[in-house]
């Protein structure tokens, strides 16, 4: 999919070790856990996720709906995902048009082209591509991600081999590993974003003690990311990350 990516694309996206602090009042976007995790959904817009590619207005849908990315104009409302290893990712904007978007992509949602989907979305409801910030949630990092063959063919034929060879690495016998989150930033980058408004949270669900599936399997719990919709115009906190 993508040709010209260079490794200084990739690393010129900003990439945080931890969650970058901010005055929680006026937080754009946060995960949480447990109960804070719970006052959050109860809310937030969210849907009943299935590793797909469908992505939705907030109004469009209710707690049944089943997708994996919810999308807002009206300001202040705020729309959140669930995850347990696989990518948050939490769009806004830094001018224009208000925008919140959300999106839950695991390696199936993302082979599927979920990412693209949501974009997609968010442009044909009025977000400017050149305005639009995302920020890529904890998620499983490579070395716990560990994926059989199936799964590295569906990734190349998503993303091309060239580009997949900044993603993959190769494990014991048939077994590879996948950055998930670097993956997601080659498809931002391939889409038209400018590194620079791309954000990464490299923190590991796995490590972190964060909800991960592969550590706890079913009743891990989940990490719910959220974003709040904010007029740019009206708030400067939608110019400057994570405050
Ligand atoms: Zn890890």
């Amino acid at each position: 999919m993508i040709g010209h990516l260079t490794p200084s694309d990739i690393a010129a996206a900003s990439w945080h070790v931890g969650l970058p602090s901010g005055d929680p009042q006026r937080r754009l976007w946060g995960v949480d856990t447990g109960a804070a995790a719970e006052e959050i959904l109860s809310r937030s817009h969210h849907v009943v996720q299935i590793h797909g590619r469908t992505v939705l207005a907030a109004d469009e849908i209710s707690g049944k709906t089943e997708a994996d990315g919810i999308f807002t104009t009206i300001p202040d409302t705020v729309v959140a995902v669930k995850t347990a290893d696989c990518l948050p990712l939490l769009f806004s904007a830094k001018a224009g048009k208000p925008l919140a978007m959300a999106i839950h992509a695991g390696w199936r949602g993302f082979c599927a082209g979920i990412i693209q989907e949501g974009v997609r979305q968010a442009t044909s409801a009025g977000a400017k591509m050149s305005s639009m910030r995302v920020t890529i949630g904890p998620a499983i990092c490579a070395h716990h991600f560990e994926i059989g063959p199936e799964v590295v063919a569906a990734l190349v034929a998503h993303s091309g081999e060239n580009a997949a060879m900044n993603f993959l690495s190769k494990g014991k016998g048939d077994r590879w590993h996948a950055d998930l989150q670097t993956a997601a930033v080659i498809d931002l980058i391939g889409l038209g974003f400018n590194p620079a408004d791309i954000e990464v949270i490299r923190l590991c669900t796995f490590e972190a003690k964060l909800p991960s599936y592969r550590r706890d399997g079913k009743g891990c719990g989940r990490l719910v990311s959220w974003v709040r919709c904010v007029d740019p115009v009206a708030d400067k906190s939608a110019r400057s990350p994570a405050t």
